[in-house]
């Protein structure tokens, strides 16, 4: 079919004075298939999107380029419109002359504008349509953990009419939710366990374990453990509200019978009739080790206000920062002062230490009175730290979800959205993840049951089939993409197919690539990496990015940016009146880790002055380790310009946080005279 380009061009409300409209549009008109050349001041408004449909209908157009505004403020807008003038909506590209042209620049930047909407026109000439299928997938959700969060999460996701299977390894539910006595004493427990059973959706498992897990979203491949016995179950999507242990540090003091955890405390409250003799004195240590938690300092109130109202005894809290940010937790602390509780900030840890006649002493310098205080106290309760549960590092390597610092299930990565996890189709609740308080958990809860809803109600998804997609006849089975999928989105599987390969054939099936759509969160980090090329990413080809840069005149500085990061704050250049050379092209990719070394290097064949490849900061990337192979594409381009005795620093990686505009400009234009000086 011949491709029939329709260009749409915007100037917002006449406000873009800085390009000559008139001729781009007669420009534009002389570019290889051309068919339509338009011009409105408002295209994103009603009037404007409809012309465009009747344009598209009536010019037999196939394939659209707006130059307008950024993609990011209006492209969904105009995908729509293109479904309706019955295209793809994948048959657009947009070229940026608002923010990226006309905003960044005081001089007359046509001549850009016209290059920018020719880079857009060869990329849209190379858009691949993309085939959309609906799979299949189960409604079964496993979750593993039967302590507070687990059995809520089962009752919610059991709600919404999905088919929870709670695997829990100990003989009964309820965890150790009893830490806190509100908001969930004893029986709210008791009573949320019975309602788990009672619950006919849910499958209960207890004394069970997980094994092993196999397989994507929408269908993963579950081994049990139970009984002695081992079996396999398929769930669309897996809750991990595994909990965390918590036990006394014995580094902090000796200990005896009259120095007891919270937990070991509450315990006690519960049958208060129990105490041989009712402690006069009662004081809790927070941040012994380190910064307490948000559920030990709400248990710490709730205990002090308990004690009050079933001993009477004095009670003293010794503290360094109480965290009162968790909803109604400030006005729990203004009670419990009330109820005459005293309250000792320390800033040095203090010493604690058992006398002979069974009290407790502790020693500490009052922070806002700069005095030494000392109580004897008949009980001490200490925080007992927490730490992830046991099995959670090795769960973690099995599944490959990654951890942060401290050892709790999810990264540090801003980009993961609390209860999302590297792998689609597995979420974290509570916890298990970290210092989450009761109404924190409620939240993520809330928010696993409505993505679940989203994920698996339907019991079938629509995806893009093969937008990412590993060849059979040019994989050579080297285990390389598998090995960098930061989303586990790639399998070795057996195919009838023909072709070279170093991997054997086994019975009669040789053993190759292949990309799960529903998992692959395409980065094209895989594109980039594989070896024998044998990835092709068709939301952006390398025969897309090597047109666009073949569309660019000599001496420009192409900068690649990260969708995710750079792009939206080389936007924000324009909108804050910042300036930037006007020899700069920008070329936005899913992730940095997507940019390859023919693309860097067709850049300075084509003439380009410099190369830069921005992206998101150290340890902050959305795909993990797209931004550390980009840097290692450009070490490795760096060795071969210099080879070639040329500048190794005309091609650099600039990391971006959010807020780093001023960063852009300046890189942008130290590249720039770099280049220039390099010509003198
Ligand atoms: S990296 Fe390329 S050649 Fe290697 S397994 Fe993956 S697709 Fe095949
Ligand atoms: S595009 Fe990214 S997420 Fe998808 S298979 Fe490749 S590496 Fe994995």
């Amino acid at each position: 079919m011949r491709t029939n380009i329709g260009i749409f061009l915007c100037d917002c409300g006449e406000s873009l004075e800085n390009i000559d409209f008139e001729m781009v549009r007669k420009k534009a008109g002389e570019f290889q298939n051309a068919v339509h050349v338009g011009l409105s001041s408002a295209l994103c408004l009603e009037e404007g999107l409809e012309e465009m449909v009747s344009a598209i209908r009536g010019k037999g157009v196939n394939r659209v380029v707006i130059a307008a505004c950024s993609p990011l403020l209006k492209e969904t807008v105009f995908r729509k419109a293109l479904e309706k003038a019955g295209l793809d909506s994948s048959s657009l590209s947009m070229a940026n002359i608002r923010e990226q042209c006309s905003w960044v620049h005081q001089t007359d930047v046509t001549e850009k504008a016209l290059e920018m909407i020719r880079m857009a026109v060869n990329r849209v000439r190379l858009i691949k349509e993309i085939v959309r299928e609906e799979v299949e997938v189960t409604r079964e959700v496993l979750v593993v953990g039967g302590g507070l969060s687990g059995m809520k999460s089962a009752l919610e996701i059991s709600r919404l009419g999905l088919r929870p299977t709670l695997v829990e390894r100990e003989p009964t539910l309820g965890g150790e939710g009893f830490y806190v006595l509100k908001p969930f004493p004893g029986e709210v427990i008791g009573s949320m366990a019975k309602a788990v059973e009672e619950d006919e959706n849910i499958e209960v498992l207890t004394e069970a374990s997980v094994v092993k897990v196999d397989g994507d979203v929408g269908s993963f491949s579950v081994r049990i453990r139970r009984g002695g016995k081992e079996f396999y179950r398929t769930f669309g999507a897996i809750v991990f509200a595994t909990g965390q242990m918590t036990e006394i540090s014995s580094a902090d003091f000796k200990q005896t019978s009259n120095i007891i955890s919270q937990q070991g405390f509450v315990k006690m409250l519960q049958v208060p009739e129990k105490f041989s003799k009712r402690p006069e004195v009662i004081a809790f240590v927070l941040d012994l080790s380190g910064e307490s938690s948000r559920l030990s300092t709400l248990s710490v109130l709730n205990n002090a206000l308990a004690v009050k109202e079933k001993l009477g005894s004095e009670v003293y809290v010794f503290c360094k920062n109480l965290k009162v940010d968790s909803e109604g937790v400030e006005t729990l602390y203004r009670e419990v002062r009330n109820r005459g509780v005293v309250f000792v900030k320390f800033e040095e840890t203090p010493k604690i230490e058992s006398c002979e006649d069974g009290r407790v002493r502790i020693e500490a310098r009052e922070l806002l009175l700069g005095d030494e205080v000392t109580l004897f106290c008949d009980l001490l309760v200490v925080e007992a730290k927490p730490s992830p549960s046991k099995g959670a590092e090795s769960l973690s390597s099995m599944l490959k979800v990654g951890t942060d610092s401290q050892g709790f299930y999810q990264d540090e990565n801003v980009h993961l959205y609390p209860v999302f996890s590297r792998r689609k189709g597995m979420f974290f609740v509570g916890s298990c993840r970290g210092d989450l308080d009761p109404t924190r958990t409620w939240m993520d809860v809330s928010n696993v049951a409505m993505n679940l809803y989203e994920l698996l109600s339907g019991g079938k998804v629509r995806v893009e089939v093969d937008k990412v997609k590993a060849e059979p006849d040019k994989c050579q089975a080297c285990l390389t993409c598998i090995r960098v999928c930061p989303h586990s989105a790639i399998r070795l599987v057996r195919s009838e197919r023909s072709g070279e390969t170093k991997r054997p054939f086994i019975n009669g099936k040789r053993e190759v690539a292949q990309i799960h759509d529903l998992a692959c969160e395409e980065c094209g980090i895989c594109t980039s990496i594989c070896p024998a090329k044998a990835i092709e990413f068709s939301g952006i080809s390398d025969e897309q990015i090597l047109a666009e840069i073949e569309a660019m005149g000599e001496g420009r500085i192409i900068v690649f940016c990260c969708a995710e990061s750079a792009y939206p704050v080389a936007d924000s250049v324009g909108k804050l009146g910042v300036h930037y050379p006007p020899q700069i092209r920008v070329i936005s990719v899913p992730c940095v880790g997507r940019v390859d070394l023919i693309h860097i290097l067709k850049a300075f064949e084509k003439g380009a002055a410099g190369v830069l490849v921005m992206g998101c900061q150290e340890g902050a990337c959305q795909h993990l380790e797209g931004n550390t192979r980009a840097k290692e594409r450009v070490k490795y381009a760096q060795d071969l310009l210099e080879e070639m005795g040329m500048d190794r620093e005309s091609v650099k990686v600039v990391n971006l946080g959010p807020n780093m505009a001023w960063k852009f400009s300046e890189e942008a234009s130290r590249m720039a005279e770099r280049t220039e000086e390099g010509k003198r």
